[in-house]
């Protein structure tokens, strides 16, 4: 058995969750209020059956493993860690004991000797004489020195190469860590003659560098980076993190800005909260780190976001997190290492009146474009829309709705219908894209798709030989839309045949992975006072099973109904009216049952 397993075998889900949040009995479930989002009424339910959790309300869920990752805000590897140290197992393999996480461990160890060596030369050394000029007049403090590990690179071809190679490193494993440029006549230094700042993950592994030019006529790029190496991939790491990790934690909120001398500015200014992209767009490793520290992210960026398609994918993938996204403006042309020198009190005040994004992206647009012109509407809702369409709260949805159509001066229906539209148009593009054949997304889902869930739900949970055979009287196989409530559907058909007891362990047991979040999400549905209830379980499947039913015929209505309108033959014009009219029969005899 593998670690992973061991691990989650000698692990009660229950004792683990019911540490952090009260757990009341529902039937074979347990429920609390979800510890990860704010609610009233508890829809985190827990099963100790299928060791696994999962929220209606937000939509999180899955293992014990995934629940200390999302309550501890840890990863993968340290959730596991801390779950095995408290059941008592062993891991029995070591993570540091593959090739890859030793060559890893030598790239970081001479990572961290390269910013000794970097910061040696700025504090101590003569050569950094300049370089420690330079910091003064941009306000840099010594403390602050320390604190980021500021160094400097001299203007040498191989000062650090040689004291690495001294200390035990051969030039192959200098080049994969991204510190020296490989040459046939030997490598040489990446960095000459820029002062140095030490990237770090968050854990405080040095995991690469980015330089600044000192010399403001070199004809070189003004910041040079590591390239990408096993252990830094600039889209995964945040400048400063380490060191305002826990400011960032305190307050439930990070700063995200551009620059390396932005958040050291911002840090002298006191605010403590801050991080760097370094110039690069958000990107989802960005916002999963950061949403382990915080709630509230506040933009503070050079470019214009509202214009800018890789920053507006950023800002959808931290909306979809349900993080709070906010854009504080500086004043123009000054970036917020200037603005924070100038004035701190200034400085704060902007950070404080940071709007919320939407808002942000509504005045840029406004800005931008003529509101009160028919093209500048078409131009403004053109880029609004997309962006509006993609607020994954339909509270927060229909705020804006209603906003821009005040700012536009049109009916909130126009901007809903064009929001339609968009969304049409890019079914029709995902569809053709994978065939269809990804499963759907949890949330966003219609009536009708939560609907065959709710079946599900039923189905698993009630007496299943039963409820099954009654199905199968009254629904096909094709009346269910949503591909993994169908799989599901089908996988139980086939276990049905072959067994005369039906175990839901043994069942979930042998479907296939990709099948079981849908399984969860339905076995998991709080249905425990219905379940009680026999009569009225009795009731709620027989409705569930004809509004499925219902659903279906409208489905073929529609198809038919549209067949008609366009350029047919008289016969088979004759048979879709004669199948229309049965429809609308049966469909007749289903709201009306003797
Ligand atoms: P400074 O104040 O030192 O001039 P800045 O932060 O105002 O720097 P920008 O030109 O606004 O500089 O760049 C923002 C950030 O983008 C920089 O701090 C740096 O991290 C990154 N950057 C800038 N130029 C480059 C480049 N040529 N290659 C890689 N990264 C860069
Ligand atoms: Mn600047």
């Amino acid at each position: 058995m593998g670690d992973i397993d061991e691990v989650k075998n000698r692990t009660n889900i229950t004792d683990i969750i019911g540490a952090r949040v009260t757990l009341k009995k529902a039937g074979r479930h347990w429920k609390a209020l979800c510890p990860f989002h704010s609610e009233k009424t508890p829809s985190f339910i827990v099963s100790p059956e299928r060791q696994s959790w999962k929220c209606f309300g937000c939509g999180k869920g899955g293992s014990v493993i995934d629940f200390v990752m999302e309550n501890e805000r840890v990863d993968f590897v340290e959730a596991l860690t801390s779950l095995a140290e408290k059941a008592g197992v062993k891991l029995e393999r070591r993570m540091a004991d593959t090739p890859e996480t030793k060559l890893k461990e030598k790239i970081i160890a001479a990572n961290h000797l390269a910013s000794e060596y970097y910061q040696y030369l700025l504090t101590k050394h003569t050569i950094g004489e300049k370089a420690r000029e330079y910091l003064k007049n941009r306000g840099v403090t010594e403390k602050t020195i320390k604190s980021f590990a500021l160094g400097y690179s001299a203007n040498s071809w191989d000062g650090l190469l040689k004291y690495l190679k001294k200390k035990g490193f051969d030039e192959s494993l200098l080049d994969q860590a991204g510190l020296i440029v490989p040459s046939n006549r030997g490598g040489y230094d990446r960095f000459r003659g820029r002062v140095m700042f030490t990237l770090k993950d968050h854990r405080g592994n040095v995991v690469g560098f980015s330089g600044r030019l000192l010399d403001p006529d070199a004809k070189e790029a003004k910041y040079i980076n590591t390239s990408e190496t096993l252990v830094y991939s600039k889209s995964n790491v945040l400048y400063g993190l380490d060191v305002t990790k826990a400011a960032i934690q305190k307050e439930g909120e990070a700063i995200v800005m551009e620059g390396e001398f932005d958040v050291i500015s911002s840090f002298q200014a006191g605010v403590g909260n801050a991080v760097a992209i370094k110039g690069s767009a958000l990107t989802e490793g960005h916002v999963n780190l950061l949403r382990r520290f915080a709630d509230r992210l506040i933009l503070s960026l050079d470019s214009d976001l509202a214009g800018d398609a890789a920053a507006r994918r950023g800002i959808e993938i931290a909306d979809r997190a349900g993080l709070d996204l906010r854009v504080a403006s500086m004043p123009v042309g000054k970036d917020p290492d200037d603005a924070a020198r100038e004035s701190p009190v200034l400085f704060k005040k902007a950070l404080k009146a940071a709007e919320p994004i939407y808002d942000y992206f509504i005045a840029s647009a406004i800005k931008r474009y003529d509101a009160h012109d028919a093209f500048g509407k078409r131009k403004i809702s053109d880029e609004l829309i997309p962006v509006i369409s993609k607020i994954e709260n339909p509270i927060v949805q229909g705020h804006y709705v209603k906003k821009l159509a005040l700012a536009l001066d049109v009916s909130e229906d126009a901007i809903q219908d064009g929001m339609r539209k968009l969304i049409r148009t890019q079914r029709v593009g995902k569809k053709e894209e994978d065939g269809g054949g990804a499963e759907e997304t949890k949330k966003g889902r219609g009536r009708e798709e939560n609907l065959e869930i709710y079946v599900l739900a039923i189905l698993l949970q009630g007496k299943t030989i039963e409820l099954y055979e009654e199905l199968k009287e009254q629904l096909r196989l094709t009346d269910f839309t949503i591909r993994p409530a169908r799989q599901i559907v089908e996988h139980l058909d086939h276990y049905l045949a072959d067994h005369r007891i039906f175990l839901i362990k043994d069942f979930a047991d042998q479907l296939p992975r990709e099948l079981e979040s849908s399984f969860d999400e339905a076995f998991l549905w709080d249905m425990a006072d219905i379940l009680d209830d026999g009569e009225r379980l009795s009731r709620e499947w027989t409705k569930a099973l004809s509004e499925l039913k219902r659903a279906h015929l409208r489905r073929r209505m529609h198809a038919l109904s549209k067949e008609l309108v366009g350029d047919i033959p008289s016969h088979r014009e004759q048979e879709l009216q004669d199948e229309l009219r049965g429809l609308t029969d049966t469909l007749k005899s289903l709201d009306n049952p003797r």
